[in-house]
This record gives C-alpha cells, sequence and structure tokens, in this order.
C-alpha cells in the first residue's frame, strides 16, 4: 500500500474534509469521543446523510451500490471521518450481511436488499448467539424445519443487538443433525414483522438497551429467504465473524481522538499549580495511550495493504479486535478518571448540549466492557492467534 498521497488522493480528502466539517453534528461528537455509539435515529439519519453523498456503503463494490473505492480511498475516508468525529456506520447490515448477500445471495435477494441496507431503510440484527451457544457457536438449537415452501423456526436467540429496532435479522439456525455440528446449519434472513417473534429487552451496565433476547416462535419464513446453500451457513458465518473483526478498524481509528480529547480537558482541569495534563501519572497514561492508538493505526493499515495485496491476513483482524477493546477500555476508564465526579453525567438533563471536553465518560466506560466479549471475546481472539499465527 502506498501512503504516499497523489494529487487525486489529497483532492478527494479535501472533498471528504470540507463534507465532514458540515456534516457532522455536535451531539454525534460528544458520544464518539465517549466511546458510545450514537443512538439508532442518530446512525440511520447518518446512513441516510452518507447515502444521498453517495457514500452509503463505502467498501461495496460498484455494481451494488457501493463506492467502488480503492483501499487508499477507504482508508483516507475513514481517517478523515475519524478525524471529523462523524459516527461509525452500524455495522450488521454493510459490513456484515451485505457482502455475503452480495456474493452468495440470489438476484431478488440483492435486488430486495442491498439498495435498502444502503439507504438506511432496513436495518439488520445478527441473531447467531443463544443461551447455550456463544463463544462455542457451533452448539446452537435454534431449528429451521422445512414445511413445503416454507421453513418453521424454533428456538431462542440471545444478545440480539438492537432486535427491537430492527427490520430484519439474519439467523444461524439448524436445518439437520449432522456427526460434525458444523454441518446442518443455515443462513436464513427473517423478516421481524413476522408472527412468533417476541423480543425481550436485556439492559446493559450503561443503563441503555442495546441488545436483547429473541424468541422464535413457529415463525414460518419462505424458503426463497434461504441465504446460500442449506447446511452451508457456517461456512457463511465464519466469513461474517471474520468482517465483524475487523470492522473495528473504524472504532479503532477514533482513539487517537479521543486521546487527544482528554488532553484538552486534562489541560483545562487546575491541579496543584499547574493542570492535571502536567502530573506525572496523567502524562504517562496519555503518552502510553497516544502510542497505542498509533500502533493500532498501523494495524489498520496492514489489514488495508492485505486487502489491496489480495492477501489472506491470516490472524490479524482478530490482533486488531483484541488491541482496540482493550485499548478502548483503557481510554474510556482514563476520561472517567481525568473527569472524577463530572464523568458521572449520563445525559443531557439540560437540553443545552453536553460540552465536548465532558463526555458522557463514565457511560463509555462502561459501555466500552462490551467490546472484549462481542464479536469473540478476547480469550476467543487469542485462541485464534495462538493457532493460526504460532501454530499452537
Ligand atoms: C452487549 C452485547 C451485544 C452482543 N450482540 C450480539 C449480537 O448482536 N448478535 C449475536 O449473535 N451475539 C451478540 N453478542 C453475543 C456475543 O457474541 C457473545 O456474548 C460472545 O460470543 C461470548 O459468548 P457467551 O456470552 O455465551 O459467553 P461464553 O462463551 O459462555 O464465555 C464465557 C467466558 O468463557 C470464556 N471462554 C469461552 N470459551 C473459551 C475457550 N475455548 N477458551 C478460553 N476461554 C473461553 C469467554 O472468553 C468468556 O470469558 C453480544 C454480546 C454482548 C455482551
Amino acid at each position: 500500500m502506498n501512503l504516499e498521497l497523489s494529487p487525486e488522493d489529497l483532492a478527494f480528502r479535501d472533498e471528504l474534509r470540507e463534507f465532514f466539517a458540515g456534516a457532522v453534528r455536535p451531539e454525534y461528537r460528544t458520544a464518539i469521543r465517549a466511546g458510545l455509539r450514537p443512538t439508532p435515529q442518530q446512525l440511520t439519519e447518518w446512513q441516510a446523510t452518507l447515502a444521498e453523498r453517495g457514500w452509503g456503503a463505502p467498501t461495496w463494490p460498484k455494481e451494488y451500490g457501493g463506492t467502488g473505492w480503492t483501499p487508499t480511498q477507504l482508508y483516507i475516508f475513514e481517517t478523515e471521518a475519524a478525524r471529523a468525529d462523524a459516527p461509525i456506520q452500524f455495522h450488521q447490515g454493510l459490513e456484515l450481511i451485505g457482502p455475503i448477500i452480495f456474493t452468495f445471495g440470489t438476484d431478488d435477494q440483492k435486488e430486495r436488499y442491498l439498495p435498502r441496507i444502503i439507504s438506511g431503510e432496513d436495518w439488520w440484527c445478527q441473531g447467531y448467539s443463544e443461551p447455550g451457544a456463544g463463544s462455542d457457536l457451533a452448539a446452537l438449537s435454534t431449528r429451521a424445519v422445512r414445511d413445503g415452501d416454507h421453513y418453521v423456526i424454533n428456538g431462542q436467540k440471545m444478545w440480539t443487538s438492537y432486535a427491537h429496532v430492527a427490520s430484519h435479522m439474519f439467523c444461524l439456525v439448524r436445518t439437520s443433525k449432522e456427526e460434525r455440528r458444523q454441518q446442518g446449519i443455515s443462513l436464513i434472513l427473517v423478516d421481524m414483522n413476522t408472527p412468533g417473534i417476541k423480543i425481550r429487552p436485556v439492559e446493559t451496565l450503561d443503563e441503555k438497551h442495546h441488545t436483547n433476547e429473541v424468541f422464535l416462535d413457529d415463525v414460518r419464513v419462505p424458503v426463497s429467504n434461504l441465504l446460500g446453500e442449506e447446511g452451508k451457513g457456517w461456512g457463511y458465518g465464519k466469513v461474517l465473524l471474520d468482517r465483524e473483526r475487523a470492522v473495528g478498524a473504524s472504532t479503532a481509528l477514533r482513539l487517537r481522538s479521543q486521546v487527544d480529547a482528554i488532553y484538552s480537558a486534562a489541560r483545562r482541569i487546575p491541579f496543584g499549580g499547574a493542570t492535571l495534563a502536567d502530573t506525572p501519572a496523567v502524562a504517562t497514561q496519555l503518552a502510553q495511550l497516544e502510542i497505542e492508538a498509533l500502533t493500532i493505526e498501523t494495524m489498520v493499515m496492514r489489514l488495508m495493504a492485505d486487502a489491496a495485496a489480495g492477501v489472506d491476513s491470516g490472524p490479524r483482524a482478530s490482533m486488531l479486535k483484541l488491541r482496540w477493546s482493550e485499548t478502548l477500555q483503557k481510554v474510556t476508564e482514563l476520561w472517567t478518571e481525568v473527569l472524577g465526579y463530572d464523568a458521572a453525567v449520563f445525559e443531557d438533563l439540560s437540553g443545552e448540549g453536553v460540552p465536548e471536553d465532558m463526555p458522557l465518560a463514565l457511560q463509555g466506560a462502561l459501555y466500552a466492557r462490551v467490546t472484549s466479549i462481542y464479536g469473540g471475546s478476547s480469550e476467543i481472539q487469542r485462541n485464534i492467534i495462538a493457532r493460526r499465527s504460532l501454530g499452537l
């Protein structure tokens, strides 16, 4: 990957910079700096704003409505988005199921689903985990039984993020019992308005409703909603999980501006005749986190360079997931320490907006705990690295 920007790349960067300067609203910035995810309504609005500009699907090929950008252009887009504290596009439709639909889906599925993912009209949730199947996903037991032109689905999904706002769910189900547990699993696209679906909220530590339990009781789904081949869902599912680990690149690239924001705040807080930023304890932590953020940016570049060269990136997506999630936790913890009692502001009660140098820090720190669990826990990432990189 050539990091010297060509005159065209520089012009593209300036175009993006101008766009983001006008499009990123202050409330997005507060949430991003705190390490929080903006609300579903804000994410839908942001998706529509990008789609209007023709940038709704930055990683997709042109023929499916994407930008067709090169890895270098994509890197410029992501770094400029991070620089402007733009929201991270919600990934479950765009980065997880969308690419599987355009790779393995039927023409009808592509026509029906892809444009509405780009416009933000449809919201997809991921129905993988179950009460007895998380890290050990192959243990999943939700069953889909063929009945004429339909599958009838029964079972329970767990931790289904945003199922309560989603219009569709991509769901891993067992369509036959085989000797190898990974066989006989299929990927089915489910309309969330189908009778028999019940959603129960699960509140996370940050006192927000992000995630849910989803109960499927005789849910009838047309056979045409099967994605790819019956019984081959495990293969598609694994591709999705690898993408999910790499999707963190956008979050990873925001770490540096979060560290910068903490530094600016610490410089304004008086302490012992100087400022908090001058104390060795805070200065050392900030320097260390900035180094980590820069290292992680280099990891993102390497992943993108692999993509540009068309080579397998091995366990790099797992390495990146491990590092960004654990660093985000440290960054949000430092925010909380620096702000002290002010970190406990949980919502904008004044109606005037939370000041940019005082984001919802404690809420961000609590929310960040999930990042080392979802998309495969840190222990699972370490296992993957040990196996794929060290051959253990
Ligand atoms: C907020 C949140 C949102 C989520 N959103 C979604 C979603 O939208 N869709 C979805 O399908 N899932 C989602 N998940 C589920 C997530 O993917 C699982 O929680 C995760 O895979 C861990 O599975 P588990 O919770 O069953 O824990 P378990 O697998 O039971 O693990 C428990 C502990 O044991 C450790 N462990 C397990 N196996 C091993 C091993 N082989 N070696 C070493 N340690 C091990 C784990 O690291 C963990 O610490 C979400 C989870 C959370 C918390």
